[in-house]
């Protein structure tokens, strides 16, 4: 949760509109396809789920980073088929392995991929590939058969639709990140995107390394890493012994040598890695925000995610939940106002009494809706400069089961003190040369890491026994980050 940001629906205008069916050329095959989309309307689809992007995932607060990979890739979208496109490249700060693409020019590259790559060229592979999907107009013909099928997703925690009666769906361009892309669209961006490399002069063969990372980390995450990029993009060992294949031949576009390890990394110095508590973390149930100075209790058993604009947790059943999250009026009793002005809620109740010596009002509302209805209490608080919403609900049938377990939740919101909470610091990552020779245990030995050793390996791309050369720029992590649970 970041307090700067508010949610922020944004609908896709133009998947709740008839749409234009058509046939357009392909910008990359010169083929007829079927797509629902003009040109116009896919960089405005584009613009719109990314403004939900960033607001959902957040940009990763580097800007000399951040306008690196714009040249980057400003630099490979200009010998792209499409050159014109109002092309953005951004780094979120999301810890997860993923890269992705949105129509019209959008490419998100998170912090967790970056963590893992070990030099200009393989981020360039991932850059250009993810270019590819835009070119070859793979996220628009994706959109097009998602609308056709009605297809609906949800960005892991983020609630579903019939547990939403308060109108804060997740945007839908957050669902587009969820779709998969075929097998031969893989194989045409991975095709693309190493044309693409020849703008910088990067050799190609390094992308194989990063299919190589990617089967690696795959089998080595840990749950706060899950490697997206992986889940959208089949069998990468595959796909690198199909790289190294083709960029073995005499094609010139191919013949591209830079591949800088020391200065990429000497970028990545002083980076967080994982998950960075400052923006609140979970420990044994409860969930803490040192920058907000909160903590509050969740339910036992609820599963619990912190989704940036809102803290979330859902019932086992599925049937309740809990949600902490910012208003804008600054006094509780004007947000409950609003609040229970919202269509279709039947106040029950109301209480002016603090919460833990927080001025707080307090409400049990009903919501009936079309063949829905829920019972819940909302509390608004006000804690240091901010208004806190946080609101329990669950389905009629539920609520009296629900109830008491919910309303101790919100009752247990309280400010913290406590330096150890209020002083917790992220990960980092920090760049050190080996000194000699040495194996990656000798490295680990030498240069230890507060993430486990199969990490440190696949983020610096050494396995166990390999001899690092002397001089050579590695990764290690340091910092405690989150407490464990
Ligand atoms: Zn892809």
């Amino acid at each position: 949760m970041v307090r700067t940001v508010f949610l922020l629906i944004v609908s896709l205008a133009l998947l709740g509109t008839p749409l234009l069916q058509g046939c357009a050329v392909n910008p990359v095959t010169g083929q007829r396809q079927f797509v629902l989309f003009t040109e116009g309307q896919e960089i405005q689809m584009g613009r719109e789920a990314d403004r939900d992007i960033t607001a959902s995932l957040g940009e990763y607060d580097d800007p000399e980073l951040q306008a690196w990979l714009d040249d980057m890739g400003q630099r490979m979208a200009a010998i792209s088929e499409r050159p014109d496109l109002p092309w953005t490249f951004r780094i979120l700060d999301d810890p997860t392995i993923n890269a992705f693409a949105l129509p019209g020019g959008y490419i998100y590259i998170t912090r967790g991929i970056l963590a893992h790559m070990n030099s200009d060229a393989e981020l360039a592979g991932v850059v250009g590939h993810e270019i590819g999907h835009v070119t070859a107009r793979h996220g628009v013909t994706r959109v097009s058969r998602a609308q056709l099928a009605q297809v609906g997703l949800g960005l892991g925690m983020v609630l579903a639709p019939e547990l939403r009666p308060f109108g804060e769906a997740a945007g839908a361009g957050l669902q587009l990140l969820f779709l998969r892309n075929s097998r031969e669209a893989e194989r045409e961006a991975d095709d693309l995107g190493l044309g693409y490399m020849s703008a910088g002069d990067y050799d190609p063969r390094a992308v194989a390394r990063v299919f190589e990372m990617l089967g690696r980390a795959s089998g080595a995450e840990d749950g706060d890493r899950i490697p997206g990029f992986l889940s959208t993009h089949p069998d990468p060992l595959e796909r690198r012994d199909r790289i190294l294949e083709q960029t073995t031949g005499d094609d010139p576009i191919y013949r591209g040598s830079r591949d800088d390890r020391a200065g990429f990394l000497q970028r990545l110095d002083g980076m967080v890695f994982g998950t960075n508590p400052r923006e609140g973390y979970f420990r044994d149930g409860a969930f803490f925000h040192p920058e907000m100075a909160f903590r509050m209790d969740f339910p036992q058993e609820w599963r619990t995610a912190n989704a940036r604009t809102e803290v979330q947790g859902v019932s086992p059943q599925q049937d309740a939940v809990v949600l902490i999250g910012l208003v804008d009026e600054a006094s509780p009793s004007a947000a409950r106002q609003a609040f229970l002005a919202g269509q279709g809620i039947t106040t029950v109740s109301r209480s002016d009494e603090r919460l833990n010596d927080l001025p707080a009002a307090s409400a049990d509302f009903r919501v009936e809706g079309d063949g829905s209805s829920f019972r819940g209490r909302v509390v608004f608080v006000r804690h240091g400069d901010l208004t806190f919403r946080l609101l329990g609900y669950a389905t009629q049938a539920s609520w009296s089961a629900r109830e008491a377990s919910v309303g101790r939740s919100l009752a247990s919101f309280r400010a913290v003190t406590d330096p150890a909470v209020l002083n917790v610091q992220p990960r980092r990552i920090e760049i050190v040369r080996t000194e000699g020779e040495m194996t990656l245990e000798g490295f680990l030995q030498r240069h230890p890491s507060t993430v486990d050793a199969q990490t440190v390996g696949v983020m610096n791309g050494f396995r166990s026994g390999d001899v690092i050369p002397a001089g050579t720029p590695m990764k290690r992590i340091v910092g405690e980050g989150p407490p464990r649970d």
